[in-house]
């Protein structure tokens, strides 16, 4: 049998079944009107957005990276529950215009920003992560062209990463961000343009579960910050700092130890240089906010038995949860956390493989797990599917369409 990854806190059964928002998961599949189905909790994130502002100094402002998950009702609920969002593309902008987003509290980064996704966002009053020089002059003469100051803000490919963190955004050469080397010059082009100065974003890495890595990756980045203002011979109105903090996803997994975490940034904040005493502070998370706080549900169509192993042939499948089936950014394929949500509080009673749908063996959503007997017409339940699930999958990979999702 192989390990399960780690059940996320908040989750336990009614009357057998697993339960979300205080109700069976079979009812919100059957309001939904079937599987499969994303299900996430409004009382999860809001428990780990108050966790974590608990945990963090007040200076620090909490913005969500949309691209976690831009699921509408989401968006609205994160509205209310954090200071800013980051997008990453055009599309993103118009979803966050669309959700009623206050847009002079979102920042746009990302490499290859098209001229009319600039344009889109100057108009908006978005504050622009510039991720180079050549993107920088774009973004100002598209200003003088249009009439509106620009806002703008410089992502600086920073000389350090994060150490074990699941995915490095800076350190050494990358397509994001400017060298922290050639930031100073690009600091006064930018103030000398009369554009809207609004300082640095410095995002070095992020899934870390290390507390000890992630405090000195903040650490580093304000130093850095410092340093670079001060070369700059500008003071930063605003510093994002990035995100870093992961979630368990695999057997072993432990989460990061969030209090060390905020004494840490406090002692920091408590010593900063003068060039940064009058700058607001944000770090950027997404998985960590709504990550926790999403499960994906599947119905057994099938139960197999092939050369021994026990297969339960689910209605889901890598096509909404690309993730799980260990295809989106993993060496080695591990299992997610999953049960089976309907014989939820069931003892293990075999070991079974849940796959989805499609005809591809990469179609896997648990390898050989330890599960209770499962039957067509249970529901299979990934969890950790908050984040990078309906969004990052291929949901039109043989002609299958997306799944639904539901924000309880
Ligand atoms: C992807 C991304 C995030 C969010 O990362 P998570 O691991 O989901 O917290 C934040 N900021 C930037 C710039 C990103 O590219």
């Amino acid at each position: 049998m192989k390990p399960l990854g780690p059940i996320p806190a908040g989750y336990d059964a009614i009357d057998g079944v697993l339960a979300v928002g205080g109700k069976p998961v079979t009812h919100w599949v059957e309001q939904a009107g079937g599987t499969p189905l994303f299900l996430y909790s409004a009382d999860l994130v809001g428990t780990r957005v108050a966790e974590l502002r608990a945990a963090m100094p007040e200076r620090l402002a909490l913005h969500y990276a949309m691209k976690a998950n831009p699921f509408p009702p989401l968006l609205t609920l994160m509205a209310g529950l954090v200071d800013g969002f980051d997008i990453a593309s055009g599309g993103e902008l118009e979803m966050a215009a669309k959700a009623g987003l206050p847009l002079d509290r979102v920042s746009f980064a990302g490499p290859g920003k098209r001229d009319g996704e600039l344009e889109a966002a100057i108009r908006a009053g978005v504050t622009l992560n510039l991720e180079s020089e050549g993107e920088a002059a774009r973004a100002i003469a598209i200003g003088e062209k249009t009439g509106v100051t620009p806002r703008l803000a410089i992502r600086v490919n920073p000389d350090f990463d994060l150490k074990g963190s699941g995915m490095k955004m800076g350190g050494g050469a990358k397509p994001f961000g400017v060298d922290a080397e050639r930031v100073p010059a690009l600091v006064r082009t930018v103030l000398a343009s009369g554009a809207e100065w609004r300082g640095f974003h410095i995002f070095a890495g992020s899934q870390a579960l290390d507390a000890e890595a992630i405090a000195g990756t903040q650490a580093q980045t304000l130093a850095l910050a410092g340093r670079l203002a001060e070369e700059s011979g500008a003071t930063l109105p605003h510093c994002n700092l990035g995100g870093g903090l992961g979630i368990p996803y695999f057997p072993g997994d432990t989460p990061a130890d969030l209090a060390l975490v905020g004494e840490r940034l406090a002692e920091q904040f408590a010593k900063l240089p003068d060039v940064l005493a009058g700058t607001a502070f944000c770090m950027e998370l997404g998985r960590y906010l709504v990550g926790e706080a999403g499960v994906y549900l599947a119905r057994i169509v099938d139960r197999k038995v092939s050369h021994g192993e026990v297969f339960l042939v689910t209605d889901g499948g890598l096509h909404h949860q690309l993730a799980a089936s260990g295809n989106f950014g993993t060496v080695v394929r591990r299992n997610y956390p999953s049960a089976i949500a309907t014989r939820f509080d069931a003892p293990v009673e075999e070991e079974a493989s849940i796959v989805g749908c499609l005809c591809t063996p990469l179609d896997k959503l648990a390898d050989k797990g330890g599960f209770p007997r499962a039957d067509v017409g249970d529901l299979a339940v990934v969890f950790c599917a908050g984040a990078y699930g309906a969004s990052a999958s291929p949901a039109a990979f043989l002609g299958q369409g997306p799944a639904m999702e539901l924000l309880v």
